[in-house]
């Protein structure tokens, strides 16, 4: 599902990876700034960023439900992106 992106750009992994910690500000300044330039020019990436924002948004407000579909799909596009065989 993800390897057309995956295959163009090296640095997806990477940024899934950090994707979280990034939207936390729990990041250093130097990966936050890569991983920002990385969301920019890939799609891929920046749709799950915009799914990470909502959730956290979600959670920020309390009075939206995450749906656990959502989540369940963060999980699954995670573990691809960790284990490129099972994808
Ligand atoms: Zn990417």
């Amino acid at each position: 599902m993800f390897k057309f992106w995956k295959a163009r750009n090296f640095d997806c992994s990477k940024a899934a990876a950090d994707l979280q910690s990034y939207l936390d500000g729990e990041i250093g300044a130097e990966t936050a700034s890569k991983i920002s330039s990385h969301l920019r020019q890939c799609v891929g990436c920046k749709t799950e960023a915009v799914k990470f924002e909502r959730i956290k948004l979600a959670l920020q407000r309390q009075n939206a439900p995450v749906n656990a579909e959502i989540i369940e799909n963060l999980q699954q596009f995670a573990s691809n992106i960790a284990d490129p065989n099972q994808a």
